[in-house]
């Protein structure tokens, strides 16, 4: 596929790419069947994450949907769109689509209409009211303050110390209940529970009816579960085309968990998922990752279907292979070393279809279950996504970044021999290694560090691959080709976490997401605690990182890494607020404000997301699928509002 474009269209602060699916013709047709219902199962899942990053977000998707279809969906494919209103308002409807709601995806605050609010109205009241999920009046009555009330509810994730975190945030996971409650209402389950505790609140919304605090479950005769059938009915059907029967029963226990909303099932799948090794195919689809909850206990919902990708598995089984060496050896107090590291398992692998929080933002690389029993008792699985971090390295050679950001050629040059390899090292190293290491001391609250304990568990599995990555342990695994390698890679991250990292936040506000604010404890502990071993230079008003030793700030990652895994063996939360609140939130308005001008001038959106392939079974006389099509040539509006007609079932006019 010579003519493949990785990139697609630019808007507001995003860039959309596209993703191969290499090896994909060379599977065989049941393996391509068995992806194809797995990646419906993926697709189904949509509209629950839209729901839970806001109350509104569906009303609102929908609305904005039937106002482009009816109104501007030709001429904005045509490029002649030409009044101001409405090419804001196709922004702001990509946007969330993008985002799945309202909510920026990742700093999480709430988007500003560029359009006038009388302008949506008008637009609204001249579309047909069978394309509108309910009555124009009552509709405009319900989704206008919501949309153009800034002050109301503004951020979907809110994290500021001091304030109500549940009555602040617009997630969709609380109704009328208050902080304290959720946490003495979880508090009290977990006291209850014994050393092996399901995931409590990880799959329902908590509400107060009556003064009685309530779970709504998300399951097949609860929440969500007109869509959860269509999960389930995907998933079925993907099970017969399983390629083992270990596939089959994991197939069956997740089946069985969204029927019946019981975490200790899901915690059963868990397991049982980690024993799956065999497959050349895998799968996450549920309610994984607990970030959109600013408490920590209510997960999104995510699903991706993947592959291996057997060339780059080499180098993440050299990893795993040595796991064991890498524990025994690390900085930390032996106290706080896993004496026997289980299951540490790496795939490189090709993700084929990515859907809910996953889409079309996505992680890089993923490493579960959550669940700090299971991880202890049986171990975690890893993935790194080749797929999608080569088509990020494809877009973004030559937008000169680098030049613009990087001290002085040279390092320019490091980086650019380096850097790719370096930096997929590094993520395998956090993923595989990084997270799986270390253990709790006995008796710790696994959920002592609370709203710091994410920040803090990223940055111990940063410090874990920062740490060896520069181990001559790297060049005779042949991980690396020379001992100089990872300069590459603590040059780029220093810079990112001290300077252009930031570019992706608004001018004043302080950093809120955890791989950032990991990556900003890191970057500035070591520059504050190195004795001039990180510089920062300013020449003609530009500011530069300049690393002077190397070598000393492997020692600073040790030290830290030492410091960060006490905090997280002991529990110690007073530790993890001071090192978060010094070293992560805030940023120095002047160097930001000097990286947004910079940046600015380059013209590169800080986010990208990915289109899917559009996937399209062929069918033999006697029903059995013999090949699946893919075609990547779908734009990011044709593919949404597919989606939107297909997989839709939540709004209950539908
Ligand atoms: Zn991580």
């Amino acid at each position: 596929m010579t003519d493949f474009k990785y990139t697609g269209e630019r808007f507001a602060d995003l860039q959309m790419l596209r993703y191969q699916l290499p090896g994909f013709a060379e599977l065989s047709a049941r393996q391509k069947a068995y992806i194809y219902y797995l990646a419906e199962a993926t697709l189904w899942g949509r509209d629950i994450t839209f729901d839970q990053y806001g109350k509104y977000n569906l009303l609102i998707r929908q609305t904005l949907e039937a106002v482009y279809t009816t109104l501007y969906a030709e001429s904005a494919a045509a490029g002649t769109l030409s009044d101001d209103d409405a090419k804001a308002l196709v922004v702001y409807l990509k946007r969330v689509w993008f985002s799945n709601g309202i909510y920026h995806h990742y700093g999480c605050d709430k988007f500003k209409p560029e359009f006038s609010q009388q302008f949506f109205e008008t637009a609204v009241k001249s579309v047909p009211s069978d394309r509108l999920p309910m009555p124009a009046d009552e509709l405009l009555a319900t989704i206008i303050p919501v949309m153009f009330d800034e002050t109301l509810l503004p951020k979907r994730v809110n994290k500021a110390n001091g304030e109500d975190l549940v009555k602040t945030s617009a997630c969709n996971f609380y109704d009328g209940v208050t902080q304290e409650e959720v946490e003495k209402y979880y508090g009290d389950k977990k006291a209850a529970a014994g050393s092996c505790p399901p995931s409590f609140g990880l799959n329902s919304t908590l509400v107060k009816r009556d003064g009685k605090l309530q779970e709504d479950v998300w399951c097949l005769n609860g929440k969500y579960g007109k869509t959860i059938s269509h999960i389930i009915e995907n998933l079925a059907k993907a099970r017969e085309y399983a390629e083992n029967e270990q596939q089959k029963k994991i197939i069956t226990l997740l089946i069985e968990y969204y029927t019946t909303g019981n975490l200790s099932t899901f915690d059963e799948y868990s397991i049982e998922w980690l024993k799956e090794l065999d497959g050349r195919i895998d799968f996450i689809n549920g309610f994984i990752e607990v970030y959109g909850d600013p408490l920590g206990y209510k997960a999104g919902w995510e699903g991706i279907v993947e592959y291996k990708d057997l060339e780059a598995c080499r180098r993440t089984q050299t990893i795993s292979n040595n796991a064991q060496w890498f524990e025994d050896h690390s900085p930390v107090d032996p106290r706080f070393r896993k004496p026997k590291v289980t299951g540490v398992v790496a795939n490189a692998i090709c993700a084929a279809m990515i859907g809910g929080e996953e889409y079309p933002s996505t992680a890089i690389g993923i490493n579960l279950p959550n669940a700090d029993w299971i991880r202890a008792q049986h171990g975690s699985k890893s993935v790194t996504i080749t797929n999608f971090t080569g088509a990020y390295n494809k877009a973004s050679q030559g937008n000169g970044f680098l030049e613009e950001f990087a001290c002085d050629a040279d390092t320019v040059a490091l980086i650019r021999k380096y850097g790719d390899v370096c930096d997929d090292l590094h993520t395998d190293l956090h993923e595989c290694l990084g997270h799986g290491s270390g253990r709790l001391l006995d008796g710790t609250d696994p959920d002592a560090l609370k709203a710091y304990g994410n920040t803090i568990e990223e940055a111990r599995a940063d410090l874990f691959g920062l740490y060896y990555i520069a181990d001559d342990k790297m060049v005779e695994l042949g991980l690396v080709p020379d001992n100089e390698a990872y300069k590459s890679n603590y040059y780029t991250y220093i810079m990112n976490g001290m300077m252009t990292q930031t570019v992706r936040i608004k001018l004043g506000d302080n950093i809120e997401e955890a791989h950032m604010r990991n990556r900003a404890l890191i970057a500035n502990w070591c520059y504050k605690h190195g004795n001039g071993c990180i510089e920062l230079q300013k020449r003609e008003g530009k500011t530069f990182v300049i690393v002077n030793d190397y070598q000393r700030l492997r020692q600073l990652f040790a030290e830290l890494l030492a410091e960060i895994q006490r905090i997280k063996s002991e529990g110690d939360y007073a530790a993890a607020q001071q090192l978060v609140e010094d070293y992560a939130v805030k940023i120095n308005p002047e160097l930001h404000k000097e990286m947004l001008q910079r940046y600015e001038t380059l013209n590169i959106a800080p986010y990208k997301g990915f289109l899917n392939a559009k996937m399209t079974p062929v069918f033999s006389s006697d029903g059995e699928i013999t090949d699946v099509t893919l075609d990547f040539s779908e734009t990011l509006a044709e593919q949404m509002l597919r989606y939107s007609r297909e997989y839709s079932v939540l709004l209950s006019n539908k």
